[in-house]
């Protein structure tokens, strides 16, 4: 049991924390990062049309992660620094504003989508016979996997790959946004300072309403891992006392950079910083709720060789209780999806939030900082 501990103690223990929403994070993965959209339903039809482009002028990113196999150790941020982090708040604001620019040659119009920051992404769009904008110029050596968009239009997503470089492959999902960012609704609630949440003490983001978190796998012994997700979802809904998470099992799904689908995905790949599991929320600046948010559960630290061969192998299953101590990085991480950000102080509080234990059970300061967020 001790092997199993360090093992998925580090499933947490290593994970980043999160840069302000409008720069980039950074993950390293294991080989090539196409591997993290494996086995999804990709649609790349774009949301341009000639005659829409004005419902998209002055639209910003709001998000942007970037997956890259390169091979650079990344700095671990230790528990301490960590510490200090989340006890500062994040203080919003505008990142590079994007808009259309049209260019006229003999050959016939395109639009860039671009920024004045040259430092930003620029993304060029043909023109088809209709008028429809239909895919990326040449030569930018990228091509757009997945393109979403909510149903109010005003958040738009990119999942965009490229092998072109010569020295890595890589995977960046940007999300751009219409939306204003509303500095005076993003503040700290005093009543609520002694909790730390993403986006530091006190500072609100949660979900309005009920919301669908798929399990999202096809792979072997499905219903074993769904039962863990859904164990873990009932102990949070349970304390907050409303149904806020509802988890259902998908076997076709799009992938993580979708906004309009919330999944538990249980990938192959893992990060180098030999993180267990991350997951990955987007915030909804105008209105303190979240957007969107998945949770990569890695599989090649959850673990290596561990995971995999346990739920394949019933009899070795049912001799070490893996998917016990897998439901505590489960919880821990259905706590980011909610909102609730890490707790390093240890000795004040006991939290599964912190990176000290493996809890299979949610402390008592997990249940004042969850129901303090959802305290409507
Ligand atoms: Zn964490």
């Amino acid at each position: 049991m001790l092997v199993l501990f360090v093992v998925l103690s580090s499933c947490t223990k290593n994970e980043e924390n999160k840069p302000p929403a409008q720069e980039q994070e950074v993950y390293y993965v294991q080989g090539d990062p196409i591997n993290l959209v494996e086995g999804t339903t990709l649609s790349d039809e774009l949301p341009f049309k000639i005659d829409n482009l004005e419902q998209f002028k002055d639209s910003y990113i709001v998000s942007s992660v970037y997956f890259t196999e390169k091979v650079k150790e990344k700095k671990y941020s230790t528990s301490e620094e960590g510490r200090e982090s989340r006890k500062s708040v994040y203080k919003p604001k505008k990142g590079a504003l994007f808009s259309f620019k049209k260019y006229s040659s003999e050959s016939g119009d395109s639009y860039g989508f671009e920024s004045d920051d040259p430092d930003q992404w620029r993304f060029g769009f043909e023109i088809d016979s209709s008028g429809k904008l239909y895919r990326l110029r040449k030569p930018n050596g990228f091509q757009i996997l997945h393109v979403s968009i909510t149903p109010d239009k005003k958040y738009f997503n990119f999942l965009i790959y490229s092998n072109k470089d010569k020295d890595s492959k890589y995977l960046v999902s940007i999300t751009f946004t219409t939306d204003p960012i509303n500095e005076d609704i993003f503040v700290s609630d005093k009543n609520r300072e002694q909790y730390y949440y993403l986006r530091g003490p006190g500072v609100i983001f949660n979900w309005p309403q009920k919301v669908n978190l798929d399990l999202c796998y096809g792979g072997y012994n499905s219903k074993v891992l769904l039962k863990r997700v859904t164990e873990a979802a009932q102990m949070w809904n349970t304390a907050i006392g409303e149904n806020i998470i509802q988890v259902n099992l998908k076997k076709n799904y799009p992938p993580f950079s979708d906004l309009n689908s919330r999944c538990v995905y249980l990938n192959k790949s893992f990060l180098k910083n030999r993180s267990g599991a991350t997951t990955f929320p987007i915030f909804k600046m105008a209105e303190n709720h979240f957007l969107d948010s998945d949770i990569f559960l890695w599989d090649g630290h959850l673990a290596n060789k561990y995971f995999t061969s346990f739920l394949q192998d019933k009899n070795k299953l049912e001799k070490l209780d893996l998917l016990a101590a897998v439901k505590s990085t489960i919880i821990h991480e259905l706590g980011h999806f909610l909102g609730l950000g890490h707790n390093f102080d240890y000795g004040v509080n006991t939290s599964i939030m912190g990176y000290k234990e493996d809890y299979v059970e949610l402390q008592p300061y997990d249940i004042e900082a969850i129901r303090a967020l959802y305290r409507r």
